[in-house]
């Protein structure tokens, strides 16, 4: 009979659980990859408990905070978002006051985070936890807007102490390294697998177990750069730790390339106020913005509307699309009546401007 164990550092050279190269049959593989996990688990819980960082959303937790932090985090430095998370809090402390609020005040709380719809989907779900309740199950949480796989199983995890795994790429990145797994971890397939197998391991700590995951691929199995493998309470079961490998894993699909877009900005100052409107299509759509159009290539500002004060460049970077803008700030005579004129004072108070303008916005606040 084949032994389900084998021993670390003598594991197949294909080893892996979705490696087709592996020489092992399936079952057996995940046999050992499930007791190899189930032994990690202690480790992982016992190390969380003793490194957990001092994170405001791991306080006077309920499942509408958790879910704010979730949406928060979704593609956002932890940094960024503890200050952002406190202040939205005293402004909407729960689901109630989130539910009933006009939508512009929500995007202003969310100002500088950036990806807004995350904000309106947050705004959607507190209203369905206002009108029926907090969800109960992995399907329920799932439904909520803005919530895909990974946010329910960690909102599973972590606010319902359900059984319920949260794969992000942070997490696929720890498993792959830990079996040293040559899967291209873009595949949802590997997702869905590691999702099954780390079902199979669950223990009884939801929340330790999830946030632990999260926590290890935060500040030790870490993404850019060699992992701090000396830190890790893995780093005596880790595969590629083992066989000095580490910066092998994830293996990452080859990634498309951004489209740039080349945009001129006007800032248009009149008596004290500035122009500003509504970005009816496209990117951040919704949000104010500076008056501005795409341009073929970098052009200078056409003879437009007043005296020039200032210029300047400045680009900003979205998931799939660069935008190369330049920036122009006007005096004008007359204010032209397709925009809408605010103060500096009510821009700041009132009117959500994107990141993506932090630049030229600098010249009104
Ligand atoms: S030992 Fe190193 S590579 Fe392996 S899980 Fe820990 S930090 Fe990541």
């Amino acid at each position: 009979m084949v032994s389900t164990r084998v021993p670390i550092g003598h594991a197949p050279p294909q080893f892996g659980i979705f490696n087709s190269g592996s020489s092992f049959p399936y079952s057996i593989v995940m046999q050992y990859d499930i007791q190899t996990l189930q032994r990690a688990v202690p480790m992982l819980l016992a190390w969380f408990c003793e490194n957990k960082r001092d994170l405001p959303w791991r306080k006077n937790r309920t499942f509408y905070t958790a879910l704010v932090a979730e949406l928060m985090l979704q593609q956002t430095r932890v940094d960024a978002v503890k200050e952002k998370y406190v202040a939205f809090l005293e402004k909407f402390p729960t689901e109630r006051e989130l539910a009933l609020a006009p939508e512009d005040e929500v995007l202003k709380a969310w100002e500088g985070l950036g990806y807004y719809t995350r904000a309106r989907n947050l705004k959607k779900a507190a209203e369905t936890i206002f009108r029926e309740g907090t969800p109960r199950t992995w399907v329920g949480v799932k439904s909520l807007a803005g919530v895909g796989d990974y946010t329910a199983g960690a909102l599973s995890s972590i606010a319902l102490g359900l059984r319920e795994p949260a794969v992000d790429g942070n997490v696929l990145r720890i498993l792959t390294r830990f079996f040293a797994d040559a899967s291209v971890v873009d595949d949802p397939a590997v997702r869905k697998n590691f999702t099954c197998l780390l079902k199979q391991v669950y223990p009884d700590e939801t929340a330790d177990f999830c946030e632990g995951l999260m926590e290890l691929g935060a500040i030790v199995c870490i993404p850019n750069g060699a992992p701090l493998c000396e830190k890790c309470p893995w780093n005596g079961l880790c595969l590629a730790h083992l066989r000095g490998e580490e910066e092998r894993y994830p293996v990452r699909a080859e990634k498309k390339k951004r489209r740039v877009e080349y945009l001129n900005v006007y800032v248009l100052k009149c008596g004290g106020e500035y122009a500003i409107r509504k970005r009816t299509e496209g990117l951040l759509k919704g949000l104010w913005e500076f008056p501005n159009e795409q341009t073929s290539a970098p052009v200078a500002p056409s003879a437009k509307v007043g005296k020039l004060l200032a210029e300047k460049t400045a680009v900003h970077i979205f998931t799939h699309v660069e935008w190369r803008m330049r920036g122009s700030y006007i005096e004008t005579e007359e204010k032209d009546p397709a925009y809408l004129w605010a103060t500096a004072e009510e821009i700041g108070r009132s009117y959500a401007i994107p990141s993506a303008f932090k630049a030229f916005k600098a010249w009104v606040i």
